[in-house]
């Protein structure tokens, strides 16, 4: 199996001056990436920290951050990466979950953590020739990365997803998708989010260029279009709302990114309609929609989206049934097995008890997908939890709610999702204080979101806050849910 390390080494000896990564103006060859990468590795190493203990990446769509990625897992250690929309509580938060020693940042912190913070442009500034021999390299069954999602227990948890688990689904990428020599991959997914790996790794080992995009340019439409119409991307990754938001420019089409040739969606589901346009403005573009969580290495199943598919299916499929790591239960439940399945939850083994087990010698992980099986095709039908997708960020509503009943003036709370066309578009939290509200509701609401926004990155925060004596109950005592979402439908 290939050995990412060794793979993108070999293209480092190759093409040293080829460009493995630009953002902005800022550009990275694959000389640089290796060298810089074991000044960091070498850094690394000189402060005796235990094998395979956390390393935080700090940081935004920098070259240094895939630097850090390459410096930590060259020592012995796997990295958590932490996007800059992370705010100050919950960064400390992974730290403590994690247990992480070591903090590299490629942005300025404007918190105070508990470990120590390692700027990665000091580390590669110092300047070293000695290359970390393969035998320190994280490898097998060691962990190469851990990625941070919402959970329900009102605290993030740590997937850990080995060096294994990586080379597998880096390979069934190559396996599957046609990627023609030095082509330019989009990298549109902050790094604290597993879709970017689906670029990342690929792209490396491949030893094509990843283009990657700000939020800066992503909220100013014509930097984002310009740094489109320049990048030559051929392999496009993002999420359908990402895809969604670029169609509401007219001019995103064929004649803007002549070279796209293919588009790859994953994370949520790729309504029909978003296909449509996209193959009538891309006439030269393949597109495919991937299915997979986090825990299971980024995608496990893609299905090719033809116009006989999208005439014989309202829905989309995310899988053939062919396809041997995904069953489907008899209650309806996703389960995928194979080895891109996670080696579970980081220190925490009762959650990783819960989702993942072994089953004649394989790890699956039980996904809280419900699906169903329709001529040849898998089908997602929704969660049988009250996890969500929003705008493709993945999201538990019992983390919110728990981190909103966590605060002073609140006694109960309920989020709702609400919904336009079948889609989730916002959130909305019903509340009862403790004490009934003296003053306006808009005082009381603007205290909430400032105090939550220590703990909860934007997307996390709902966007309406209802006050009530009591929380609607249904026939069984439960709190009335569906009532509540009808209250809030658009
Ligand atoms: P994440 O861990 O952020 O990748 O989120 C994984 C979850 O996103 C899955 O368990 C599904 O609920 C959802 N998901 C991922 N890909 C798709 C897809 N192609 N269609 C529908 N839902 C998807």
């Amino acid at each position: 199996m290939v050995s990412i390390l060794a793979a993108i080494e070999q293209i480092a000896c190759k093409h040293p001056e080829r460009t493995a990564y630009r953002v902005d103006d800022m550009t990275l060859t694959y000389h640089e990436l290796w060298h810089f990468s074991d000044c960091v590795a070498h850094s690394i190493s000189k402060r005796g920290l235990q094998r395979q203990q956390p390393i935080i990446v700090y940081g935004h769509m920098s070259p240094f951050q895939i630097v850090a990625f390459l410096g930590a897992v060259k020592a012995g250690h796997p990295y958590i990466p932490v996007d800059t929309s992370i705010p100050p509580e919950r960064l400390q938060a992974i730290i403590e979950a994690s247990e992480a020693e070591l903090l590299l940042s490629t942005e300025p912190l404007h918190t105070k953590v508990c470990i120590p913070v390692m700027p990665v442009n000091d580390l590669t500034a110092q300047l070293s020739n000695e290359t970390l021999e393969p035998i320190s390299w994280v490898r097998d069954e060691e962990i190469h990365y851990i990625i941070y999602t919402s959970g329900s227990t009102g605290q993030p948890k740590g997937v850990q997803i080995t060096a294994d688990n990586l080379a597998n689904f880096v390979t069934w990428m190559h396996e599957h998708f046609t990627f023609q020599e030095s082509s330019v991959f989009l990298n549109q997914a902050p790094y604290s989010f597993d879709l970017s790996v689906m670029d990342l790794y690929p792209a490396l080992v491949g030893g094509h260029t990843l283009h990657a995009i700000s939020q800066e340019q992503i909220t100013n439409p014509k930097a984002l279009f310009d740094s489109l119409a320049a990048s030559k991307t051929s392999i496009w990754t993002s999420t359908p709302s990402f895809a969604k938001m670029c169609l509401m420019n007219k001019e995103w089409n064929q004649e803007l990114m002549p070279a796209l040739t293919t588009f790859l969606f994953c994370g949520e589901v790729l309504p029909p309609a978003v296909a449509k346009e996209i193959m009538q403005r891309f006439s030269h573009a393949s597109i495919y929609n991937l299915y997979g969580p986090t825990e299971t290495t980024v995608a496990v199943s893609f299905v090719q989206v033809t116009e006989e598919l999208l005439t014989q299916f309202e829905q989309l499929p995310i899988a053939p049934v062919t396809n041997q790591n995904i069953s489907l239960w008899e209650d309806g439940e996703i389960v995928i097995s194979g080895p891109t399945v996670s080696a579970g939850y980081l220190n925490a083994p009762a959650l990783t008890a819960k989702s993942f087990h072994l089953q004649d010698g394989k790890r699956t992980y039980k996904t809280g997908d419900v699906g169903y099986e329709k001529d040849g095709f898998l089908f997602f039908s929704g969660r049988k939890d009250y996890q969500i997708k929003l705008h493709g960020y993945r999201l538990e509503i019992e983390e919110i709610e728990k981190r909103i009943e966590s605060l002073p003036p609140v006694s109960d709370c309920v989020v709702i999702p609400i919904e336009k066309d079948d889609e989730i578009v916002s959130l909305s939290s019903y509340i009862v204080l403790h004490e009934p509200l003296t003053d306006s509701a808009f005082k009381m609401t603007k205290q909430l979101k400032a105090s939550l926004s220590d703990y909860l990155p934007s997307y996390m925060i709902p966007k309406s806050f209802k006050y009530m004596e009591t929380l609607p109950l249904n026939p069984n005592g439960k709190i009335d849910r569906n009532r509540l979402a009808a209250w809030g439908t658009v």
